[in-house]
């Protein structure tokens, strides 16, 4: 097969939501679509001491082997789907943005009982600031949830983007009756434990029962409404990331999964040119290229190595190949190479655009950095820089141990594990971390990989704002109004709060005050 239908037939997505939406319970059901599982259930459960397949950490870390997999790989139908997971709960980190720079669209679920919670909104501003498409699933249609056009003006009104409800429910919970899918103009009828069912439009007056049921009149009001007041569909605005699609659905039962799901994988993008220092490069290249977007450490001492995951760009991966890396121009060859699928992790022989795969690291390589095959040289864009949320000051237990701590500190910044700050114009080591867990993995890593003790005394939850000014007055700062440096000794200040940021605003409206989700 051509690298060009191979780049058609490929789906990379992640799944965002906040805990207990039914990331995994979703996942599971789509693996099953694929084969990769052939019952529910085996693989849930976090209180009977098993996991989801997609929460490998936990299970990994348990053993011992913390080389995580996140990427799930699977055939459907005509297509080649890649899945990417981005853990939630105490997992939540850095690692999890950056994952949403290697897919090529989103699927949000919201749970239909609570709304939209704190995670989706942090995951779906990433996304929205990258322009990634988002597809919606409404979860728990079969609980008593909140009203369906309350839900879609929460969603415009709070993530600030259009929806349009590609099927609409009839009822919720104990009076669910179904969906009716206004994409392929059929009504799909909620049958409990049984199988759904699919009625043409043609049909259901063979169904009187269901037709003169007032929840499912109520339900055929409401779509004569939105046919004349809602918003029109659009591809286009879609893929621009302007207009979400918004299925409603039960991932448990599963009912409305698979109709979801055959709509997602039409519209949902295959992997498209990039943009490099050269220019876009286009994914049916001939020269494989692609970059690194995770690095994840061995958190087994006896076990050093690392996995750095790779997301093809273009071209053809074969195991082996020679690639160069463009940061310092070695040559390096890609034998210790895997696949992630479902449980296990294989050996990958081949992989084109829009797949991940796992390199051996034996510490070359960082994040960001660029693999390629050919004479050219160029860089893919570089993964920006996230603003994080929570921040520590940091110091060594011990001061003899200066000379490590600062070593180990560049290093873990180096790679994208923590990101450090620098106080002004009193000089003290800050690290910012959009989840805690990076500072369990960072204190870890610098006892057992630099030998080095920390303290970490918290500030607390921050607002990071970046300053267009290349002097600052410092007497407008003080601890409420943080004033620090960032890698690149740009200022930013670390508010308090949105009190504290609001008030400043106003009593230095001359001030020009940065939200790095803005601007990339
Ligand atoms: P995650 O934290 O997002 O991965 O959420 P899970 O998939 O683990 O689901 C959290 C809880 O919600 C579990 O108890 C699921 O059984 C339940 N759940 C998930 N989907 C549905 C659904 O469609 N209906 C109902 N009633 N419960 C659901």
């Amino acid at each position: 097969m051509t690298i060009k239908l191979e780049v058609e037939r490929r789906k990379t997505f992640a799944i965002i939501s906040h805990p207990d939406a039914g990331k995994t319970t979703l996942t599971e059901k789509l693996l099953m679509f694929g084969n990769l599982i052939r019952t529910a259930g085996t693989v849930k459960g976090k209180k009977t001491g098993k996991y989801a397949t997609s929460d490998w950490m936990e299970i990994e870390k348990q053993r011992g082997i913390s080389v995580t997999s996140s990427v799930m790989n699977f055939p459907y139908k005509d297509f080649k789907v890649n899945i990417l997971d981005t853990p939630g709960h105490e997992d939540f980190s850095e690692d999890t943005y950056r994952t949403l720079t290697a897919v090529d669209s989103v699927v949000m679920i919201i749970d239909a009982t609570k709304g939209i919670e704190a995670q989706t909104i942090k995951l779906f501003k990433v996304c929205k600031m990258r322009g990634i498409p988002i597809f919606t699933f409404i979860n728990k249609m079969d609980r008593e949830a909140r009203e369906p056009l309350a839900l879609l003006e929460q969603i415009e009104e709070v993530l600030d983007i259009e929806t349009y409800p590609m099927n609409w429910p009839a009822g919720m919970g104990k009076r669910f009756l179904g969906i009716y899918d206004r994409y392929q103009n059929q009504f799909v009828k909620f049958n409990g434990n049984e199988k759904e069912s699919y009625l043409a439009d043609g049909e259901l007056d063979n169904h009187p029962d269901l037709i003169n049921d007032p929840t499912f009149q109520d339900m055929k009001e409401e779509l004569s409404l939105l046919d004349e007041a809602g918003d029109q569909f659009s591809l286009d605005a879609v893929l621009s990331g302007d207009q979400t699609p918004v299925f409603f659905g039960s991932a448990l039962a599963p009912f409305g999964v698979e109709v979801f799901f055959d709509t997602f994988i039409q519209m949902a993008p295959n992997p498209k040119p990039r943009k490099t220092t050269e220019g876009l490069i286009q994914p049916e290249k001939a020269d494989f290229s692609g970059f690194i977007f995770k690095i994840q450490a061995n958190m087994n001492p006896a076990h050093r190595d690392r996995v750095a995951f790779l997301r093809v760009c273009s071209g053809k991966f074969e195991r082996g190949m020679t690639v160069k890396l463009t940061r310092s121009n070695k040559l390096i060859k890609l034998t210790q190479t895997q696949q992630f699928v479902a449980s296990s992790r294989d050996t990958v022989d081949t992989a084109f655009p829009g797949d991940i795969i796992g390199i051996y690291d034996p510490g070359i390589y960082r994040i960001g950095d660029t693999l390629l095959e050919g004479k050219e040289n160029f860089k893919y864009d570089e993964l920006p820089q996230f603003p994080p949320e929570l921040f520590k000051r940091v110091t060594a237990k011990n001061v003899m141990k200066s000379k490590q701590f600062k070593k180990g500190l560049e290093q873990l910044v180096q790679e994208g594990a923590i990101q450090l700050f620098t106080g002004y114009p009193m000089e003290s080591h800050i690290i910012g971390a959009v989840g805690e867990l990076q500072y369990q993995v960072f204190e870890h890593r610098m006892k057992h990989e630099y030998n080095v003790e920390v303290n970490l005394e918290s500030i607390g939850e921050r607002i990071p704002r970046w300053l267009e000014l290349e002097k600052v007055d410092t007497q407008l700062f003080d601890d409420r109004n943080l004033l620090v440096k960032d890698r690149d000794g740009t200022f930013l200040v670390l508010f308090k709060n949105d009190f504290a940021l609001r008030w400043f605003q106003d009593k230095h409206a001359d001030i020009k005050l940065i939200d790095l989700y803005d601007v990339n």
